[in-house]
């Protein structure tokens, strides 16, 4: 048994809290590699921004998840190193799909874990979540639950169609499974293809998707006021990668993301944790693309692997600053 504060991290409802009643949302970033773990850890040290780093199941198969915890471990050291005395960092199972999954990763040090039965049916949901929190409290780890059905395909998550979360559910889920945290759909989904351009109106020659459902955010956060709210699959897909990645050799068709004025503009409600992981893949793979393109005599992956790290690290700055607006936001 290994608890997450021996690691020095820590769980996400102080930083919650903070975030709601200040109008910003915390970022949550996968990572899958060391170069991703280092580019977040340097965005949020630079921007003195908390940060979750979050693992799916699909990161857990490709890293092993010993592996993974003791590179969050090695995250808190990194960030003193760097010059942050407290950092903020919470490491959060992404997706957990059953309890044994969840109770797994609590044992084992990390300090917040989503439950997802939001496939299951409604009474179903309620009680695998209410299993999951029993267990997590007992050791102060906070629990994000989900209602309502995102589409896309994210690792081993997939959904072909959306169904928003039902404001008039929204009660009785977060006090009967006790979450700390609830996930909700209002029109984002998962992967880099989150709308086809059918769906999508042409704007001065760009592709922009349907608005996020806004109507419904509201009517939640009415229901449930100064309560955690999450966004998934809120990638916002820049063009610019994906045009870098085409322009290298890649083949990318229809990449559209979330427009981050909206993100922007969720952040300031009670959403508090917004999910990014497509972009981070997206500004990776431009970058190594590009750099073997220009050397095509480098076969070193510390060559290629540097610029890749550099580009995630700016994209992470770039979201935190301008769109979630967590900089400057540390406890102490
Ligand atoms: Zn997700």
């Amino acid at each position: 048994m290994v608890n997450y504060k021996d690691l020095g991290l820590v769980n996400t409802r102080e930083m919650f809290k903070r975030a709601v009643a200040g109008g910003y949302a915390i970022p949550a970033f996968n990572f899958n590699t060391m170069e991703q773990m280092q580019a977040i850890v340097m965005a949020a040290v630079e921007t003195k921004s908390p940060v979750i780093m979050q693992v799916s199941k699909g990161a857990r198969n490709y890293a092993n998840g010993t592996i993974l915890r003791n590179l969050a471990k090695g995250a808190v050291e990194y960030a003193k190193e760097l010059g942050c005395e407290h950092p903020e960092i919470v490491l959060h199972l992404d997706h957990g799909d059953s309890f044994e999954l969840c109770k797994e990763c609590i044992d084992n040090g990390f300090s917040s874990v989503m439950i997802d039965g939001s496939s299951l049916p409604y009474e179903e949901n309620i009680a695998l979540a209410k299993r999951v929190v029993d267990y997590a409290h007992q050791f102060d780890v906070t629990v994000e639950a989900e209602l309502g059905v995102l589409a896309g395909v994210e690792d081993e998550v997939a959904a072909a169609e959306s169904h928003y979360t039902k404001p008039e559910e929204v009660i009785d889920f977060s006090t009967r499974t006790g979450c700390d945290s609830l996930a909700i759909s209002i029109g984002t989904s998962h992967g880099a293809h989150k709308f086809t351009p059918e769906q999508c109106t042409l704007v001065n020659g760009v592709l922009v998707p349907p608005p996020l459902a806004f109507d419904i955010l509201h009517e939640i956060e009415k229901k449930l006021p100064g309560f955690p709210i999450v966004l998934h699959g809120s990638s916002s897909v820049p063009m610019e990668e994906v045009n870098t990645i085409n322009q290298y050799g890649g083949h990318l068709e229809a990449a559209i993301g979330i427009p981050e004025e909206q993100l922007r503009e969720a952040s300031k409600s009670a959403v508090c944790k917004i999910n990014i992981d497509s972009d981070s893949r997206l500004a990776m793979t431009a970058a190594i693309r590009k750099h073997l393109a220009e050397h095509p005599g480098d076969f070193d992956p510390r060559q290629y692997l540097k610029p890749a790290r550099e580009n995630m690290k700016k994209m992470y700055i770039h979201k935190i600053v301008n769109v979630l607006g967590s900089d400057g936001k540390l406890a102490q």
